[in-house]
């Protein structure tokens, strides 16, 4: 008879000095019980959506691979899983090698005829190109394409308070998921570079994180997640020791109303009310340097970062392993309550 792997593992002794231990049967049990963890979430998310907004703060870090490797996972688990990414950092490095200089007006990115044609091909040419690659490095998986496709993202042109020139500067205006579920639906991930198509159909620059926010309510997603480059939301910024874990929509509005957030923050929060008040349950921010910051999140009881819910009773979502960090019940949710398949997607 064949032995099992686990005994050929248990059974196996150093070869001599200096080699590495076998892992014991009360490491391999660790392992199975950190599997085990995660299905109560992984019933829970099969079957539905999670729109991941990767930051090019995060690119270029050691989280990236891991963050390649866990969409993949989520989609192996059932998980229709939507990427949308930014790019900022590379587009401005590419206008300083044809001698422009980035132009900001609160945020926004001032985009001439030329600029955009630059951010086009670093978003849609090279980032976009460099995620779709790698991910497709575990087979035919994903698929790149920019809100102009299937007129996934259209943009109305942004009108600057202060009378600024802004260019093609635009905020989502419409949102036609048809090409994302023609995609999710054959079992693929769709890779999204948040390039618009503006009113003549000529492309737009949207905000990457308020594209994500409007993208997860025009799907109706179960989770909305923005991997970027801090812990979370922090109360003060300057304080690490002032990370909020947990918040209510309601509470992220106040957030925005009282100005004490700034800079790539402002978006995000933005589109979690986008998103949320449009319909999705729960918002992350989540640190995308850290490896497999969405494991960490979606398949374990303690999570990471920032969580957001749509309502105050909503923080049933068990938080309380053993670290305790969030209060809640244990379960997601009680027997035959788990999602089925796509039919439970609304
Ligand atoms: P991304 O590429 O992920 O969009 P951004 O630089 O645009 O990254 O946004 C993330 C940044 O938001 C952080 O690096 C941080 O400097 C800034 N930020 C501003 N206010 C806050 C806050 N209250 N908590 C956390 N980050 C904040
Ligand atoms: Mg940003």
């Amino acid at each position: 008879m064949r032995p099992s792997r686990q005994r050929d593992q248990v059974r196996q002794r150093p070869a001599g000095p200096g080699q590495p231990m076998a892992a014991s049967l009360d490491e391999l049990q660790a392992k199975a019980a950190a599997v085990h963890e995660a299905l109560p979430w992984i019933k829970r998310l099969s079957g539905r959506t999670v729109v991941v907004k990767y930051g090019g703060a995060a690119m270029g870090t050691a989280g990236f691979d891991a963050f390649v490797d866990d969409v993949v996972l989520l989609r192996y688990v059932g998980v229709d899983v939507i990427v949308v990414h930014g790019g900022g950092p590379e587009v401005s490095q590419l206008m300083a090698r044809f001698g422009k200089e980035p132009v900001f007006v609160d945020g926004h990115r001032v985009t001439d005829a030329e600029t955009m044609d630059l951010a086009r091909m670093v978003l849609v040419g090279r980032v976009n190109k460099t995620l779709v690659g790698r991910i497709n490095t575990h087979g035919r998986l994903a698929v790149g394409l920019s809100g102009e496709d299937g007129l996934l993202l259209v943009a109305r042109p942004r009108v600057d308070p202060g009378g600024r020139d802004l260019g093609y500067v635009g905020d989502v205006d419409a949102v036609d998921p048809t090409a994302l579920r023609a995609l999710t639906d054959k079992g693929l991930i769709p890779v999204v570079a948040t390039v618009a198509a503006g009113p003549q159909g000529q492309p737009y620059n949207v905000n990457a994180d308020a594209a994500a926010g409007s993208l997860a309510a025009a799907l109706g997603a179960e989770k909305l997640i923005y991997l970027t480059d801090v812990e979370g939301l922090y109360a003060d910024l300057a304080d690490p020791g002032s990370l909020l874990q947990q918040l209510t929509v309601a509470e992220v509005e106040a957030i925005l109303a009282g100005g004490r957030v700034a800079a790539g923050m402002v978006p995000k929060l933005s589109g979690i009310v986008t998103a949320l008040r449009g319909g999705v349950r729960r918002a992350h921010v989540l640190d995308g340097r850290r490896e497999h910051a969405l494991l960490l999140e979606l398949f374990t009881d303690s999570g990471v970062g920032t969580m957001v819910s749509s309502e105050p009773e909503g923080f049933g979502e068990p938080h309380d392993g053993p670290a305790g960090r969030r209060i809640g019940t244990s379960a997601p949710d009680g027997p035959g309550a788990a999602p089925t398949g796509r039919e439970v997607e609304a």
